[in-house]
């Protein structure tokens, strides 16, 4: 099946959570049209109001879901997402499907990793076998699909047209007034080696904007994840030497030095306090995430 081309250029609608530093910080990507795409429907809290801005649009069927991982504030709202539009197809990663079936241990997993903010995400409800596609079952003229994974052990990104869906693949990014913030999202257990991999998959493809899941657009794919790929490498460098120091404080320490050596974190600065707070909060998490990876090698 091949479906024609559209023309819209895609939009966010912002899904505000009731965490304080977290309302402008998720969001589903729409395309509309024919046919109808939303990437990523964000967690259960915020579900009713992706659907009420849908019904505002006047969109009342949605042909496709493309979820770029199953994390649950990208996917805990799948659920009562399709009891609101019933025909709409879900493309997920094939091996974390079965986590969306029976969400159980994704449920178990969201608790630990983040506890009270898993509890205002919202719970994940299980979503029908039959609502689901494969890869393989998309086609869509001007669409492929990159195998992505390290933010997540299973993650997607959309190439569709002149615009790369990337989810968390090529970081969290936000904009201050044309200054970029990029953080890496590595949360353990994180492999450096298929992160990069991911990161030059999407370098591989011609340059075109990038529509992060953390939020915004970058006009220049290439830019951005050249960009990406270096922070990377100097992340590992910091946390490796920070590791080398002997400091028993190294998450703390990290933070510190890093807010202060990585140019791509300075608009820390700018942020309001609850803004910085998630961010602490995240970064202490990626931090993690390369202090596991750097010891398992030794
Ligand atoms: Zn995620």
């Amino acid at each position: 099946m091949t479906a024609k081309l559209i023309s819209s250029s895609p939009f966010s609608l912002e899904l505000p959570q009731k965490i304080p530093g977290w309302e402008q910080f998720i969001q589903a990507w729409v395309i509309q049209g024919n046919p109808t795409i939303v990437v990523d429907v964000g967690p259960r809290a915020s579900v009713d109001s992706l659907i009420n801005q849908l019904n505002e649009k006047e969109i009342n069927k949605v042909d496709y879901v493309w979820l770029t991982h199953i994390h649950i504030d990208h996917a805990g709202g799948l659920a009562p997402f399709l009891v609101e539009f019933p025909t709409a197809k879900v493309v997920a990663p094939a091996r974390a499907i079965p986590h969306l079936i029976d969400p159980t241990r994704l449920w178990e997993g969201s608790l630990a990793t983040l506890g009270e903010k898993a509890i205002a995400y919202g719970p994940i409800d299980p979503v029908a076998k039959d609502c689901f596609i494969s890869q393989e079952d998309m086609a869509l003229e001007g669409l492929s699909i990159l195998e992505t994974p390290g933010h997540a052990p299973f993650h997607l990104s959309f190439c569709y047209q002149d615009f790369l869906f990337c989810g968390e693949s090529a970081g969290v990014f936000l904009s201050f007034g044309g200054k970029k913030y990029l953080r890496p999202p590595t949360p353990p257990r994180f492999f450096f080696e298929q992160t990069v991999g991911s990161v030059d998959k999407m370098l591989a493809l011609e340059d075109r904007a990038i529509y992060f899941s953390h939020t915004g657009i970058y006009p220049s794919s290439q830019e951005i994840l050249k960009l990406y790929r270096e922070q990377l490498f100097r992340w590992k460098e910091l946390i490796t030497e920070i590791l080398r120091s002997g400091s028993n404080k190294v998450v703390e320490r990290a933070i510190e030095i890093l807010l202060e050596k990585d140019p791509l974190l300075a608009c820390f600065q700018q942020m309001d306090i609850l803004s910085q707070q998630r961010e602490r909060f995240f970064m202490a998490n990626s931090i993690a995430g390369f202090v596991g990876y750097l010891k398992s090698l030794s």
